[in-house]
């Protein structure tokens, strides 16, 4: 899925934050996150890194695992 925040340059994952088993959606360019199951838009996305802050994480990359890079919606 391409990202509605940054136009298509990026990519939209799924994927799991293996501290806490929450799963995401992830744009890998723009690092705008919404939470599974939500349809990305970009009047809702959250930053990645603010949000895993949120969360008590560091907000690294290597924080989570890439489910897919092609959800299905
Ligand atoms: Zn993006």
């Amino acid at each position: 899925m391409q990202c509605p925040r940054c136009d298509g340059q990026g990519e939209i994952k799924l994927v799991r934050v293996q501290a806490n088993g929450a799963i995401l959606q992830v744009c890998d360019e723009c690092d705008a996150t919404w939470p599974y199951g939500e349809m990305p838009n970009i009047e809702t996305f959250q930053d990645f890194g603010t949000f895993m802050k949120a969360h008590g994480l560091q907000g690294l990359w290597s924080e989570i695992t890439v489910i897919t890079d092609h959800p299905e919606k």
